[in-house]
């Protein structure tokens, strides 16, 4: 191991590595602070080359890689494993924002970048790159693209996979796929580039990438929504999309204890209505020009009694406070403790079935447990979370929680969805994906990881 470290240090150069227990310690736990491990070294290569090397060195000496973006993952997927033996690969020094073509709407950016920077850069040639998430301040488009993440903007623009033109990737022999491409139609054999893209780093480093930009939408309306019914959600979603066709660039629905959670935990977090509703939705559209376009929308669905009350964002102060609250919501639920948190999709039209259903199940299950919902309506995906009451023993909890879970997860694959939306399988949900993805998916999945990483070298323990 020693000659390796030494190897890995002459490899990235002076300032970076650290190898300092109390400057690695941060990067050692996962955002929740649930999952902790161990690594001898942290590396910060600056090229592709570097990043290249590190691999070849360590195949060589039989040492397992773990690739860390931005750390906000939560499925600790970027925490390495306990044994103390996984060099710890940060891409934090590649961040360059190499080029921006605003007349081939892409950009060539390093895995590195910070997801808001890169928001910033398309805006300043008057474009949109529209990947948007609570952690975009600190999580990177290599994290990003890793996880496959999805957002608050996917009901108009996909997830993290159809932001992608091509990339550049770094395999488990240390070769480099070349395939930082900006096209948009490109059918010559396999597309490589979408095997990586959600991979969580088990099948190739992702160094670089060009993204697809999106003439800026321009003036955008913001509204918060008061409802009685979830169901009332996915209905006025689908009237809203008949008249506003595409415009409709967010629609996300919260449950009332959420928000009780924003205002008891982020400090000045206030709801614009003096009384509580059960549910709300928060919708952004483009206007078009048209700045009555959502209140007109809105009003013929209140005609409906979809809508019980409104706050209709008169400035882009007030919209801004009002996706505060939006994106808080992790922020406040970690202040919150350790619920248990699934991220699970159902197709939306059986959405409210499952809310109903799960209610049920959760009652029986144990019904002191509180319901902590919220999600992304148009992509059928809800952060479907329950926090246990603190009276029993902690191992009590956990064997109450691990039930609770796996009912959830039935439910949910009998509704023909998926235990794992948007945030990926990571360390925490490996099990269920040998559960939920039999047969020849998992098989198949196997044969790829064995194909592409013969010696295990990449994120070993994620995953599958
Ligand atoms: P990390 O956490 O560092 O890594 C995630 C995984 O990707 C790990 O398996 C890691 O090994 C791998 N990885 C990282 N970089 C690379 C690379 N260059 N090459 C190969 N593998 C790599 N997620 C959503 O999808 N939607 C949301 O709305 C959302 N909201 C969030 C809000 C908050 C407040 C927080 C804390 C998280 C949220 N997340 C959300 C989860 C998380 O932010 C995303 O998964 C994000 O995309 C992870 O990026 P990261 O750079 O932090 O990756
Ligand atoms: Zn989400």
């Amino acid at each position: 191991m020693t000659t390796l470290l030494d190897q890995l240090k002459t490899i990235v150069g002076a300032g970076a590595w650290k190898t300092d227990p109390a400057e690695l310690q941060p990067r050692l736990t996962d955002w929740r602070g649930l999952v902790f491990g161990k690594t001898p070294i942290l590396v910060m290569p600056k090229s592709r080359d570097e990043v290249s090397e590190v691999v070849r060195a360590c195949v060589a000496a039989g040492v397992a890689i773990v690739p860390q973006g931005g750390n906000t993952g939560l499925c600790a997927g970027a925490v390495p494993g306990e044994s103390g033996e996984q060099v710890l690969l940060s891409m934090e020094k590649m961040n360059r924002i190499r080029h921006v073509d605003a007349s081939n709407f892409s950009m060539e950016v390093e895995a590195g970048c910070v997801l808001a920077d890169i928001q910033r850069a398309a805006r300043a040639v008057d474009r949109y790159f529209p990947l948007s998430l609570g952690a975009e301040g600190s999580c990177q488009i290599g994290g990003n693209l890793a996880t496959n993440a999805g957002g608050v903007n996917v009901i108009r623009y996909g997830t993290a996979r159809s932001l992608v033109l091509g990339l550049e990737v770094v395999l488990a022999d240390g070769a480099v796929l070349e395939g930082l491409r900006s096209l948009r139609k490109d059918t010559a054999g396999y597309d490589l580039k979408q095997l990586f893209i959600g991979s969580e780093g088990t099948l190739g480093i992702i160094t670089a990438a060009t993204l697809r930009l999106f003439p800026d939408p321009g003036e955008t309306a913001t509204a918060l929504l008061a409802l009685s019914d979830s169901g009332d959600a996915v209905r006025l979603l689908a009237r809203l999309r008949a008249s506003l066709v595409d415009r409709i660039e967010a629609f996300e629905l919260v449950s009332r204890p959420i928000f009780d959670l924003v205002e008891a935990h982020i400090p000045g977090a206030r709801l614009p209505f003096d009384e509580a509703y059960p549910w709300y939705v928060l919708i952004e559209t483009a206007t078009g020009g048209d700045p009555e376009l959502l209140e007109n929308a809105l009003s013929s669905a209140a005609d409906k009694s979809l809508i019980l009350d409104a706050a209709i964002a008169k400035n882009a102060k007030e919209a801004h406070n009002l996706w505060r609250l939006r994106h808080s919501i992790a922020e406040a639920e970690r202040h919150d403790g350790t619920g248990l948190k699934h991220d699970i999709s159902v197709p939306i039209g059986r959405m409210q079935e499952f809310l109903v259903r799960g209610e049920a199940q959760l009652a029986r299950l144990m019904p002191e447990a509180r319901l902590l919902v919220f999600g992304h309506v148009g992509d059928g995906n809800l952060h479907y979370n329950v926090a246990l009451p603190q009276t029993s023993t902690p191992e009590a909890l956990q064997e109450a929680g691990s039930r609770i879970t796996a009912a959830i997860y039935d439910l949910v694959a009998e509704m023909g969805g998926s235990f794992s939306a948007e945030h990926g399988v990571g360390q925490s949900k490996r099990s269920y994906l040998e559960k939920y993805r039999a047969g020849a998916e998992i098989n198949l999945m196997r044969r790829l990881k064995k194909a592409l990483d013969p010696k295990n070298t990449l994120n070993p323990g994620k995953v599958i």
